[in-house]
This record gives structure tokens, C-alpha cells and sequence, in this order.
């Protein structure tokens, strides 16, 4: 559930978001509380409004140096308010006298960049601002009409961003500030010519901001070619999985058996709700309609799904109409639905940086999470390595599993 109007809970977490280390340039302020970063008025009430009452360790690091202008690399866990931090600083920077975009936030997928737009307008909800979220499978007619209407704030898949630009649709002259969510996705292969095309059209001394949960080296190591003295914020490798978030592994030794594990899990996954992680689209298709054979409940998404399609299922999905969703990757990184606790691994990830990301569905802002792999025999020391290099624990998933949840 993202937070709205139907407000959130307020329970104690078990895991005190404020207090996370991190390795942070020698200047990095902490603000303990969001009064008193110096925020607008009509901010700060939105921000109460949200539901927030104290910011997290991220967000107590990384507003302010946003806001001051400063190129900042901000890593935190998944789930820590990643999100809202960078919102935060964005919405006290626009002015919202004049209507232009002021702001672009590029993400990898089309759902994160309408998550990101929901969290803009429900924290401004004071602020008189407009955002728009510029993605494909779209109607181009809609995204043109908005953005010729004026919108400060604009959240965007590379693609139809790249479009809207060349067309002129969205003029970038007043752009100040371009914030990559999951930038070492942004940065990889897939997307980097992408993001370079959009970054051309930017004016000279655009602040870039960059936000990921993983931020890799090779990552760290390229942001100097388009990043001035950054203020880097993050996190030691052995401190990036939550301990909120427990990890198991069964031992299904070979890939015929993973189903029939599966099914005997149906009960647990359905106590909250569930994300069901596989390789690839066409197993994603395959195990939704196996499933459903066997009379399960289950929904399914991937990138191969007609948008209209996606977007319902996203929508079941966060309202808790559906509880079990089988996926691919495109749900890997930053969707947020609070009542998820489980999260299983059908397929191991193709890597070290795609497994703290799933996992990172479940167990948000401090909540409980499991997760649990499925390794058949030579998918072992795949796990083993993943352990190892975030000095982390994947024990054998107990019998009593239900009960973690
Ligand atoms: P990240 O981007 O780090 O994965 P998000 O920004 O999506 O994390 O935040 C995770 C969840 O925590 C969201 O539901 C968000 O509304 C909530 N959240 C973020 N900051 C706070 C806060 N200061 N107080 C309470 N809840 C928060």
C-alpha cells in the first residue's frame, strides 16, 4: 500500500531507520528532525500530512545537501525513504510561480516513475505543483497536452522522455536539477546512451543527483565524468541487507521439483502478500498458468504486457484485491507496497545487485520481511557467493517459516 489518503499505520517499526552508518564525505550534516531543515511551510505540512514524523537516516543526510544545490550520490537500504528524500529536496527547490520543468527524475521502469510522481504530488499536496509522469506505452497526445499545459516536476521512463525532448514538448531550458533513481541501472549498459541522449539537451551545471540501494564501483568510479565534487552518502557492503529481512534457502535440487515447493508454500505467501521472482517472461507465463491449473490464485506481470494490462495489475495488486504476483525483473527495483512480507526467488537473480533489490520488496520502512530461494544443486554456490559478499545469513528455511512473516 503506498501511503494516501487512506493514511498509514503508525506502529512501532523494529528497526530504528535513523540510526543506519554510513560512509559519508567528511561534511555531511545530520538532521534529526524535519523542522528543522529549513522547509517551506506548505512542505513541511504535506510532509506531516504523509503520515511522517521523523525522517530517516538518509533523509536526516541527504535533503539538505540536495537542497543547497550539491551533486549528491546517495545510497541507503531499500526501503528507507529513498524515494522521499529526494521528493523532499526537489519539491523545496521548484518555484512554482513559474511553470516550467525544473526538475527531471529518470527510472527504469514505468511503474517506478508513476510511484515517484504519486509520492511528488501527495507530499506538495500544499504546494500547488504540477508533475508528470512521462512514460511509454502511454498515449502521446495526453503527454503532450500536459506537458504543454506546464509541469514543474517531471518523472520519466529514458524513452518517451527522449521523445517529448526532441519534440519539443518538454523544453528543458529551466532544468536544474536531474535525479536518477536507481542509477546504477540507469548507468549500465542498457541504459546509458539513453540517459546520455537526455543529458545533451540539459542545461550546462544541471545538478545531478544519483540514488540507488546498490551502487557498485564501477558506478561510483564514472560519475565523475558528469558530476561536480559530489557529496557521496553511502552504505558498507555488509550493512545493505536489513536485518528486518530474514533470508532462507530450500534445497530443490533439481527445477522440476521447484513447483511442487511452491504449491506447498501457497498458504504462507498468502498470510500478506507476495512477490514470486522468475528469469524470464516466458516463465512468468508459464508458472502463472501452471498455477492456475493446479487452482491456485495467483496474478502476473511483465514487461511484454500491454501498459493498460500492467497498470490493473499494479492497481489489484497495491490494494490488496490480489495477494500473490508472479514477476520478472521489471518488479525488481523500488516498487513500493507496504504490505509485502515474502518474497520468493523462483529463479536466483543473474546478480549480486537484483538480489538485495527483490528482496528489498518485502520489509519496508523497518517492516518484518522473508525471503527464500529456491537453489537447485549448482545454484548453491551462486548463494554462497551472494552470503559471502554482503557478509550476510541464508540459513535453510525453517518449518516454522509462517511464523516469520
Ligand atoms: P526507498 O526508495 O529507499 O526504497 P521509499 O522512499 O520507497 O524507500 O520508502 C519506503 C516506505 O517508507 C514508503 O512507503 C514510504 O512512504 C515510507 N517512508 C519513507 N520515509 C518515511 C518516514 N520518514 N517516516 C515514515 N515512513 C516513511
Amino acid at each position: 500500500m503506498m501511503a494516501s489518503s487512506s493514511g498509514r499505520s503508525k506502529q512501532e517499526l523494529p528497526e530504528d531507520l535513523s540510526h543506519i552508518e554510513f560512509e559519508t564525505s567528511e561534511d555531511v550534516e545530520v538532521i534529526p528532525t524535519f523542522d528543522g531543515m529549513g522547509l517551506r511551510q506548505d512542505l513541511l505540512r504535506g510532509i506531516y500530512a504523509y503520515g511522517f514524523e521523523k525522517p530517516s537516516a538518509i533523509q536526516q543526510r541527504a535533503i539538505k545537501p540536495i537542497i543547497k544545490g550539491r551533486d549528491v550520490i546517495s545510497q541507503a537500504q531499500s526501503g528507507t525513504g529513498k524515494t522521499a528524500t529526494f521528493s523532499i529536496g526537489i519539491l523545496q527547490t521548484i518555484d512554482t510561480q513559474i511553470r516550467e520543468t525544473q526538475v527531471l527524475i529518470l527510472s527504469p521502469t514505468r511503474e517506478l516513475a508513476v510511484q515517484i510522481q504519486k509520492v511528488i504530488l501527495a507530499l506538495g499536496d500544499y504546494m500547488n505543483v504540477q508533475c508528470h509522469a512521462c512514460i511509454g506505452g502511454t498515449n502521446l497526445g495526453e503527454d503532450i497536452r500536459k506537458l504543454d499545459y506546464g509541469q514543474h516536476v517531471v518523472s520519466g521512463t529514458p524513452g518517451r522522455v527522449f521523445d517529448m525532448i526532441k519534440r519539443r514538448n518538454l523544453r528543458t531550458r529551466s532544468i536544474k536539477m536531474l535525479v536518477l533513481d536507481e542509477a546504477d541501472e540507469m548507468l549500465n549498459k542498457g541504459f546509458k546512451e539513453q540517459i546520455y541522449d537526455v543529458y545533451r539537451y540539459l542545461p550546462p551545471f544541471t545538478q545531478v543527483v544519483l540514488v540507488s540501494a546498490t551502487l557498485p564501483h564501477e558506478i561510483l568510479e564514472m560519475t565523475s565524468k558528469f558530476m561536480t565534487d559530489p557529496i557521496r552518502i553511502l552504505v558498507k557492503r555488509d550493512e545493505l541487507t536489513l536485518e528486518g529481512i530474514k533470508q532462507f534457502f530450500v534445497a530443490v535440487e533439481r527445477e522440476e521439483w521447484k513447483f511442487d515447493t511452491l504449491c506447498d508454500l501457497y498458504d504462507t505467501l498468502t498470510i500478506t502478500q507476495a512477490v514470486i521472482f522468475c528469469n524470464t517472461k516466458r516463465k512468468v507465463d508459464w508458472l502463472t498458468e501452471k498455477m492456475r491449473e493446479a487452482n491456485f490464485t495467483v496474478s502476473s506481470m511483465h514487461g511484454d504486457m500491454p501498459q493498460k494490462e500492467r497498470d490493473a495489475i499494479m492497481k489489484e495488486f497495491r490494494s490488496g484485491q490480489t495477494r500473490v504476483l508472479i514477476t520478472t525483473d521489471v518488479w525488481a527495483r523500488g516498487i513500493d507496497v507496504q504490505q509485502v512480507s515474502l518474497v520468493i526467488n523462483y529463479d536466483l537473480p543473474n546478480n549480486r545487485e537484483l538480489y538485495i533489490h527483490r528482496i528489498g520488496r518485502s520489509g519496508r520502512f523497518g517492516r518484518k520481511g522473508v525471503a527464500i530461494n529456491f537453489v537447485k544443486n549448482d545454484d548453491i554456490r551462486i548463494l554462497r557467493d551472494i552470503e559471502q559478499y554482503y557478509s550476510t545469513q541464508i540459513d535453510e528455511m525453517p518449518m516454522n517459516v509462517a511464523d516469520l512473516i
